[in-house]
């Protein structure tokens, strides 16, 4: 049976303003060099924003080398039709060969074993070498860069190697022995680079968003690190870490909204929800929410965390149940059923984004955007190309 749905009206779904990411892309662009590229990272489903849509719009702006983190997510991009490059930046195993090639994708190479399981198995998989300059996750060991260099040019004759990258794991702090540690990294890569320049590897990178953003410019440095930019969560608008500073017009393109199923009245002494863990001190009016932890919604903001409704802050009240949640709006005039409540975005003068729930459960707004589930449909608004 077909469900008919003529407006954006559900349990809990997500709007995602396409015309903002653009802008978040076009202002960090501006941010940096003439000269800089950007890679688009959308692994996990473009931080939960939709990757063949926000494929779609990066392809129709001009991107064309993309970062996923397994090869389920590039064939999904390949199979919408995205062309360009695609880089898988984690494990694949070696069974998937000749997928990889039939795909045309391009497969890390997470350390030296694993590069020599690719070549057993005969395909000419396209690759790059992840260089491990000091994160310790994968990539080969640079400490001994005449070692490094030398298995780098052993698997350049066996492979298809079309580059090589690291991976900053502090750009985004201000520390100075924070500062010290990226530079070495910068360094190590640097020198590694230097080394196999006469290879000519089309794709050499180090920056994730927060080292675009602090490091691109360092001139010492840019010739042979690439211009390329690994970009993630500030194409979406969010902060690599909460102290830092975005460039100007980026900002959260993502709103989490739910609709409110019930409201009632609760006389002072009942309790609220699963375990009895909120009682009413007065004479309150509380509202029920269409969206549960089974959404994504985290658990641990039962009690602590609020939704907004007409600009108004209700505060989570009792335990997030699976696919409910229970707010207090005793405060907020004229609360009724069917109104939307907002959990992450904009409403009246309130902003409240998923940097700011990490704030409040002591994450990364990486993770608020990335464990909203499935369930919660997202929809497409502000055609960007309205405004090409
Ligand atoms: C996820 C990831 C990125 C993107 O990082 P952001 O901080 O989101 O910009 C870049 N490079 C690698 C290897 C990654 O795993």
């Amino acid at each position: 049976m077909e469900i008919r749905v003529n407006q954006i009206e559900k349990r809990s779904w997500i709007e995602i303003n396409l015309s903002q990411l653009r802008a978040n892309y076009n202002n960090y662009k501006k941010s940096l060099r003439r000269d800089a590229e950007i890679m688009a990272v959308i692994k996990a489903d473009a931080y939960g924003h939709g990757d063949v849509q926000v494929a779609r719009m990066l392809s129709d702006l001009g991107v064309r080398i993309f970062a996923v983190s397994n090869i389920d997510e590039a064939v999904g991009l390949r199979e919408a039709g995205i062309n360009g490059e695609i880089l898988i930046l984690g494990y694949t195993s070696p069974f998937y060969a000749q997928t990889l090639c039939s795909y045309n994708l391009t497969q890390t190479l997470v350390s030296e074993i694993y590069a020599e399981q690719l070549v057993n198995t005969g395909y000419p998989v396209k690759c790059q070498f992840a260089i491990d300059t000091g994160m310790n996750r994968i990539g080969i060991n640079s400490d001994d860069i005449i070692q490094c260099e030398h298995i780098i040019r052993e698997y350049f004759r066996k492979l298809n190697i079309n580059g090589i990258f690291t991976h900053l794991c502090v750009a985004d702090s201000k520390d100075d022995s924070d500062k010290d540690f990226t530079l070495k990294q910068i360094h190590k890569f640097k020198s590694i680079a230097d080394k196999v320049s006469d290879l000519n590897l089309q794709y050499i990178h180090c920056f994730n968003s927060a080292g675009g953003l602090y490091y691109l410019d360092n001139s010492d440095y840019y010739n042979v690190i690439g211009n390329i930019v690994r970009l993630g969560i500030i194409l979406y608008g969010l902060k690599p870490d909460y102290s830092n500073i975005l460039p100007k017009g980026i900002k959260s393109a993502f709103t989490w909204k739910s609709v409110i199923s019930m409201v009632k009245s609760v006389k002072k002494g009942d309790y609220i929800g699963y375990g009895r863990s909120y009682k009413v001190e007065h004479d309150s009016v509380i509202a029920t929410i269409a969206t549960g932890y089974a959404d994504g919604l985290n658990r641990l903001l039962s009690n602590k965390g609020f939704v907004m409704i007409n600009g108004h802050k209700a505060p989570i009240v009792g335990k997030i149940c699976m696919d409910q949640t229970l707010v207090d709006v005793t405060s907020i005039p004229n609360v009724t059923q069917g109104m939307h409540a907002i959990l992450l975005g904009e409403s009246g003068k309130l902003t409240y984004n998923s940097d700011d729930m990490a704030q409040d459960l002591n994450t990364i707004g990486y993770e608020i955007v990335c464990n909203i589930t499935k369930r919660v449909q997202r929809f497409y608004i502000n055609s960007y190309r309205d405004y090409l």
